[in-house]
């Protein structure tokens, strides 16, 4: 008997000892971090509200209860009763049966109805049928990335389950070393923005968190054939894990899997989502552009398979000397503070991830609280001495004027944004101004893949700032289905039509300019000079929106999607800063300040050379700490 075996029999003991004598445990199985209790007696497990808990916290462990699929209902006699106990209100869209694992999956409009008060309809449900019912939401606006990413991970249930269970035993293996250490090894975003990358190393475990790319960076990024990395074989990383969706945190991870790695990925389930859409546009613009992509469209969808879920504040055994929280970090749809402890009490470090410290529109300010912490590894994108963001109702403010002038001209307000965050924050100013009266009400048009994003913002409203969520919740108010917001999706005919007629805002990607619809719509309304062109996102050097800035009026179109020849711009430009989704140099020092307890070590990192050297040494000067500031390539013991 292997020890995992071993292990599972004494856990199997402990659950029977645990468990009234007429509830029967038929098996025990581990499926990811997760320990599966099998019962011949479900309805029995579920009439004990309390049973599950206690055996949690006995075991310290996550625990699923599941039928022994010899005693299920038949699912057409299930289905009725479930229909019964759940509220018309909840929305129930589909209910879908899985005999392997007794497991019924229900799409509701409202989760919330069919989970109940702390679990009780789940447990009623549980009571009623024996299946054991899982929850997930229709998303108010159909989304094309969670309903792909759904059907997939359902198409691959099979695959699936080996993996979990694969990985669950080896998260549950016998630890081998007796030995006692901790090191970090950077391998990218140091002194740098771009390509994040880091091994967390004890004797045990090999994790790689963040694995990003960095546009323009020659050859292979980030630095993964180290010994410490990919170098000794893809074996070699037990797992992965993601703080965020954006392309310089995330474009490498199906990379992995052309390598060979084959464990699992953990990460938020929005983050998963936003990196298989990410993902697969950062694949179409290398073709677009001509240049051969890194992997194919098959290693993200192998990516997306062994991604396992987490929700902020659930404590997840990673490795037999490895536990990982998630803390809501403020910059994007699941962006994730990650904090990992290291055996038995030995260590803890958190990475920051990308943070925004105070709340915005979107999110509630970035968490800094945790039960231990020696070492943190933060970002300091805004971290140079002069690096202050304007207010951001300061900024509104300017936003406002500028849109009013333009409607009052009869002109066209273009805004070039991002996808995922920035367009989204800018759509709630839009509503919120329009609803108070405080600008006309004109259509807006979203272009590019700002709609599909705002659709998936809408599946997950717990990852929201909290009022945020609450409005979605209740449907009527949910500020992303205001009226005047269009998704065009018509292509060019209906950007001509847009074109063609009134005063109208227009959000568009790319947020730099570089490609997407934006090029077309510079087409259409470049030459008024009644029309704004309005940036609220950073312009890096290089880029055609940086050079718009700088007073660019002759625009190439040959090269980027448009129609060929060169553009004269005549609308007028228009920057307003103060809508980032990064802490400034203040909101860093803050977080450090208020973060309790209050780290011993903090390594900058994600930042151009003189931001993370001022950020080091204000951390340093301000509150007597040990900073440093990486290169990339370095390796840190910290016990
Ligand atoms: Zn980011």
């Amino acid at each position: 008997m292997s020890a995992v075996e071993r292990k599972l029999e004494d856990i199997k003991e402990t659950i029977a000892s645990e468990v009234p004598n007429d509830i029967s445990i038929s098996d025990v199985k581990y499926e990811g971090p997760e320990l599966v209790v099998y019962t011949r007696d479900p309805k029995k497990f579920a009439g004990d509200g309390d049973l599950i808990r206690r055996l949690a916290s006995k075991l310290r462990k996550r625990i699923t209860v599941r039928p022994d699929p010899d005693v299920l209902s038949r699912p057409e006699q299930a289905r009725e009763q479930i229909r019964d106990i759940i509220p018309n209100e909840a929305g129930v869209a589909d209910l879908d049966f899985h005999a392997d694992t007794g497991e019924v999956v229900i799409e509701a409009e409202k989760p919330g109805m069919v989970i109940g008060r702390h679990g009780s309809t789940l447990r009623e449900i549980t009571q009623e049928v024996g299946w054991t019912p899982e929850v997930v939401r229709t998303p108010p606006i159909e989304s094309s990335t969670v309903s792909n990413v759904r059907n997939f991970l359902k198409q691959e249930r099979d695959d699936r389950r080996d993996i979990l269970e694969r990985v669950g035993r080896q998260i549950h293996r016998e630890e081998m070393s007796d030995d006692e250490w901790v090191r970090i090894t950077t391998l990218g975003c140091c002194r740098e923005v771009g390509r994040a990358a880091f091994i967390l190393n004890t004797p045990e475990t090999r994790v790689l968190i963040d694995c990003g790319d960095k546009p323009g960076a020659e050859g292979e990024v980030p630095y993964l054939q180290v010994p410490e990395a990919l170098g000794a074989g893809a074996s070699n990383i037990d797992a992965v894990v993601l703080t965020h969706a954006h392309l310089d945190h995330s474009a490498l991870i199906p990379l992995l899997f052309k390598y060979g790695y084959d464990g699992p990925i953990y990460c938020t389930e929005p983050t998963r989502d936003l990196m298989g859409l990410l993902t697969l546009d950062y694949l179409d613009v290398a073709a677009k552009e001509g240049r051969a992509p890194p992997y194919e469209s098959e290693q993200v969808r192998e990516a997306i398979k062994h991604c396992i879920p987490l929700e902020y504040g659930d404590v997840t055994d990673i490795a037999p000397d490895l536990k990982l929280t998630f803390h809501n970090a403020g910059h994007i749809l699941g962006s994730a503070v990650s904090h990992f402890h290291v055996g038995d009490g030995l260590y803890n470090v958190a990475f920051s991830g990308d943070i925004h410290y105070d709340d915005t529109r979107l999110f509630n300010g970035a968490v800094n609280d945790f039960p231990r912490v020696e070492t943190l590894v933060m970002e300091s994108t805004y971290g140079g001495r002069n690096d202050f963001q304007t207010d951001q109702a300061d900024s509104e403010e300017t936003l406002m004027e500028v849109i009013t002038d333009t409607i009052d001209n009869d002109g066209k307000v273009l805004i070039p944004a991002f996808a995922v965050g920035r367009s989204q924050e800018i759509m709630l100013v839009l509503e919120e101004a329009m609803r108070k009266g405080e600008i006309p009400k004109v259509p807006v048009h979203l272009d590019g893949m700002i709609w599909e994003a705002t659709a998936i913002h809408t599946t997950y409203p717990e990852y929201l700032r909290d009022d945020l969520r609450d409005r979605i919740f209740h449907e009527d108010e949910n500020p992303f289905l205001a009226e005047e917001f269009n998704h065009i999706d018509g292509g060019e005919e209906e950007r001509q039509e847009v074109a063609d007629g009134g005063p109208c805002i227009i959000l568009s990607t790319s947020g730099m300019i570089e490609g997407g619809p934006i090029m077309s719509w510079l087409n259409h309304v470049g030459a008024e000079d009644e029309s704004t062109l309005t940036f609220v996102g950073y312009q890096a050097q290089g880029t055609l929106g940086r050079r718009i800035q700088n007073g660019w009026d002759e625009i190439p179109m040959d090269d980027r999607g448009g129609r060929g020849g060169t553009l004269t711009l005549n609308m007028n430009v228009e920057t307003v800063d103060g809508f980032s989704g990064h802490a400034d140099r203040q909101g860093l020092m803050n977080f450090v300040r208020t973060m309790n307890p209050r780290p011993e070590k903090v390594l900058c990192v994600h930042g151009d050379e003189s931001s993370v050297q001022d950020l080091s040494s204000a951390l340093y000067h301000e509150f007597n700490m040990r900073t440093f500031a990486p290169k990339n390539l370095e390796t840190f013991r910290f016990k």
